[in-house]
């Protein structure tokens, strides 16, 4: 059920998640609590449709596979049935998996999906990965790997060196990704974790690109808390 991890390390929550990385600079698609169905309702209702459902829980790593995202909800009577649909999921999925809410998420318009990730290597330490999300990662594995902390040179090249590169420069009428804004990000992250020691892991997956800007819409940060206990 949960992922072994070594056992002085701890996945943060959604929320500290989500407040790490607007600290660093990247954009967080609008995310909200809900601990019952109705607030899930007014919270999809302020937030504006459509919105996502996702499950939070620190038992549930790979979200969809649990059954724990419902995507595209246009109204309240979807965002509902996708509340009692997630729980239902989960619990027949993962037994005994401790469940904190329900995350509403504004629903991002398609762009190209993207992953940067971070995670450290015996040799080399602490390196950061970039790819195109979705099946490109999966599939093809066409991701890029850097040793922390990167340069700006190394953000450009990194970006420039995937098979997928032509997708983030437009194909079939989509629009050239921001290649400058996520060089950037990458190198956002860099800084991030250069300042964050105690980060051993980071995973943003995915991250919409767009003509102009991206934005996370699902992260990951696992950190190894110092001596004093200090997140
Ligand atoms: P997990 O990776 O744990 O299965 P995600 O939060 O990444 O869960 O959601 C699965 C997929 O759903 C994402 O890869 C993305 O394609 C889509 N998705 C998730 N959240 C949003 C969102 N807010 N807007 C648009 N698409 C989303
Ligand atoms: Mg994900």
């Amino acid at each position: 059920m949960t992922e072994q991890q070594p056992k002085n390390r701890l996945m943060l929550d959604a929320a500290e998640t989500k407040k790490l990385l607007e600290e660093a600079g990247i954009p967080f698609v609008e995310t909200r609590l809900a601990r019952a169905k109705k607030e899930a309702a007014s919270l999809s209702r302020e937030i504006g449709f459509p919105v996502v459902l996702k499950i939070v829980s620190p038992d549930v790593v790979h979200k969809s596979d649990a059954g724990g995202v419902k995507a595209g909800l246009a109204n309240t009577a979807q965002v509902l049935k996708a509340y009692t649909g997630i729980i239902s999921n989960v619990k027949r999925k993962l037994p005994g998996a401790r469940i904190e809410g329900i995350a509403v998420q504004k629903m991002a318009r398609p762009g190209v999906e993207v992953i940067i990730g971070m995670s450290e290597d015996a040799q080399f330490g602490p390196f950061i990965m970039f790819g195109l999300g979705g099946i490109w990662v999966e599939v093809l594995k066409d991701i890029t790997f850097r040793v922390i902390p990167v340069t700006a040179w190394d953000a450009a090249e990194m970006v420039r060196e995937i098979k997928g590169f032509d997708i983030l420069r437009g194909y079939r009428g989509q629009e050239p990704i921001d290649v400058p804004f996520l060089e950037k990000l990458i190198i956002k992250v860099s800084d991030f974790i250069e300042k964050n020691p105690q980060v051993k892991e980071l995973d943003i997956n995915p991250l919409v690109a767009y003509g102009k800007g991206a934005v996370a819409v699902d992260a990951r940060i696992i950190i190894e808390p110092s001596m004093e206990g200090a997140k």
